[in-house]
């Protein structure tokens, strides 16, 4: 039986239109490579530019996020059912926050970089269970990008991949997602499945 949902924030919950390509470009570092890893090859001095760099695009993002469809409606449905909410970013815990503030999400968990080793690493699925008091078997881990599929897994949790517009095929993980949606605007899909799995 599930018993907590651990949402991605960024591109799953809300719209920040975080351009990466541009950050990367601005950054000088590779385009497909993930930008928190390749901060951690750097130099000091050039990880902490880039780091700039990230923080200015982050926190702008954060002034212009919106509520992403069907996140309100299942939201209501969240507390309806007593379920456990937590979200697990890489972003940062302040623009998290901000984030949230700005859209007027409220949630139970907060996991950001700040807090430990980030996704895809299991541990901040692996520490919401345990502050949850939950086996990973009862939490589904939701979110649009192939680490929030590869940590959900590695935790030993379920997982539901969101698309949007883009077709499964494109997410090199997707054939591991227990469900594809196309975004939480098919929140309805994504209850049913849980009640599906059954107790
Ligand atoms: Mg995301």
């Amino acid at each position: 039986m599930i018993r907590g949902l651990i949402f991605d924030l960024d591109n799953t919950l809300v719209d920040s239109r975080l351009d990466f390509d541009a950050m990367r470009r601005e950054m000088g570092i590779p385009a497909d490579t993930p930008i928190l890893e390749s901060l951690e090859r750097l130099s000091l001095e050039d990880a902490a530019r880039c780091r700039e760099i990230l923080h200015r695009h982050e926190l702008a993002g954060a002034a212009r996020a919106i509520l992403l469809p069907g996140v309100e409606g299942l939201w209501t449905e969240v507390e309806r059912r007593g379920l456990r909410s937590a979200i697990v970013t890489r972003n940062s815990l302040p623009v998290a926050q901000a984030t949230l503030e700005k859209v007027g999400l409220t949630v139970e968990l907060l996991l950001t970089r700040d807090c430990g080793p980030t996704k895809p690493d299991p541990w901040p699925i692996r520490t919401t269970c345990e502050q949850w008091s939950l086996e990973p078997a009862e939490v589904v881990v939701i979110g649009d990008y192939r680490f929030d599929i590869e940590c959900g897994r590695a935790a030993g949790a379920r997982t539901v991949l969101l698309t949007h517009c883009g077709t499964p095929h494109l997410y090199p993980n997707d054939e591991e997602a227990d469900l594809v949606l196309s975004s939480l605007a098919e929140f309805p899909r994504l209850l049913a499945w849980i009640d599906g799995l059954g107790s």
